[in-house]
């Protein structure tokens, strides 16, 4: 099999071991392992490298926090490196990753890298190669790259997190704990997966992303008797009034954003016993938006403790309550409920990546789904100016049985982030 040009065999070996080490979230000696193996590739490329535990050891938390940090949370890490003898808050430029992965969920193969040869690329099948370890292993090849042919490092640094795949404790980390770690920062990169990319076979770049909140509506009834239901009231009948009213809600198109608000229905409960009406139906409903909803909503701005959760609920209520008896509607956890509308800053973006897009010719989109790029966000205030985009390479079947990335694309990624240095 003839690598890419511009791979070389050390290089792929090392790529296939950050893919066997299994760092799913309930596995915290990978995640360290993980932790530990990145550290030494960047500090073998001469970087100096802080292992920042997600939860500092001692310290309180300040306000209210939307995640719930454990006590495990103070042996997983941010791994933030910034070359030796430079000033990291006098880097514009981040790269910013997770080495997290999602289980393998049955598939058996899934921490023992292959490579196989398909349609005219080479395919590295792996859990994590596409979400989202090829993408951290491009940006280091980078540096490598960069490094052999102007004899010093690039200005940039380094934050690879873990956790994006179930909480985002490492970018909620970054809000609570160490927002310094991106002053200075104009533009961070994340060499994340996004949507069609595979399809067209060549790169993408997401300029934005939905926001996203998940609520539980609860219809309560009166149980009573099965053999007499007209003594009680039957909570599934109020049913068919919440579903109709929520099919009806008025959703938005964000004409910048060229994407739709969507809802969807997750889950339907109808606890009882036998023989009984049952007491509640509970139904827990996904909402992904735009900024044009959260600009109809007037919450954009609002910080997380106050007030963004209050107006939405509000907005459901409105719609919902006088056509639904019985009716309580909570906010679920694991917000991310802005979204990043890095678009806002079009010639900004061009100002920085210049003819690149064209030239590598990068499917410009939005993402429809959030990551933790909705997480830090959330430090619009602190950091208005900045830029976060979505470099996506080519690969597929992310979270299921049989995920790849293409080789030739990771190493078009490395050419890209090269260009960017
Ligand atoms: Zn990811």
């Amino acid at each position: 099999m003839k690598l890419p040009e511009g791979i070389r065999d050390e290089d792929l070996k090392l790529f296939l071991d950050f893919l066997s080490i299994p760092t799913t979230n309930d596995n915290l000696e990978a995640q360290l392992k993980g932790a530990h193996f990145l550290k030494s590739r960047l500090e073998d490329l001469g970087f100096n490298v802080e292992l920042l535990p997600i939860k500092p050891k001692g310290l309180k938390l300040q306000g209210r926090s939307p995640i719930r940090f454990s006590d495990e949370d103070s042996e997983r890490y941010i791994v933030y490196a910034y070359p030796e003898g430079m000033n990291p808050s006098e880097l514009p430029l981040v790269i910013y990753g997770h080495y997290d992965v999602v289980p393998a969920m049955g598939w058996e193969e899934a921490f023992s890298p292959k490579l196989l040869e398909e349609e005219g690329d080479i395919r590295v099948y792996a859990r994590g190669a596409n979400d989202m370890k090829g993408g951290i292993f491009a940006g280091l090849l980078a540096v490598g790259e960069y490094k052999s042919k102007y004899g010093r490092l690039p200005k940039v640094k380094f934050i690879l997190v873990t956790d994006e795949e179930e909480w985002s404790k490492g970018a909620w980390s970054i809000v609570y704990h160490y927002k310094e770690i991106l002053e200075g920062a104009k533009l961070v990169i994340v060499p994340e997966i996004g949507d069609g990319s595979a399809e067209a076979g060549s790169e993408g770049l997401l300029i934005g992303r939905r926001g996203r909140v998940v609520f539980d509506l609860r219809i309560k009834g009166i149980p009573y008797h099965g053999a007499k239901p007209i003594e009680g009231v039957n909570p599934v009948l109020r049913l068919r009034a919440a579903i109709d009213t929520l099919s009806d809600l008025q959703l938005g198109y964000d004409p910048r954003m060229g994407i739709y608000d969507s809802l969807a229905i997750l889950s339907l409960e109808t606890p009882s016993y036998q023989l009984t009406i049952p007491e509640e139906v509970r139904l827990r409903v996904d909402l992904h938006y735009t900024s044009e909803f959260l600009r109809k909503l007037a919450f954009e701005g609002a910080e997380l403790s106050s007030g963004y959760e209050e107006r939405l609920v509000k907005w459901l209520e409105w719609r919902l309550y006088p056509k639904v008896d019985g009716l309580e509607i909570k906010l679920m956890d694991r917000p991310t409920p802005f979204p990043p509308l890095w678009m806002e800053n079009p010639e900004k973006v061009r100002e920085i990546l210049g003819d690149i897009p064209k030239r590598y010719n990068l499917i410009v989109s939005v993402g429809s789904s959030v990551a933790d790029e909705n997480v830090l966000a959330t430090l619009k205030a602190e950091y208005p100016e900045l830029i976060i985009v979505d470099l996506c390479p080519v690969g597929r079947g992310s979270h299921s049985v049989g995920e790849w990335i293409s080789l030739n694309s990771l190493v078009r990624i490395r050419d890209i982030l090269l260009e960017i240095f």
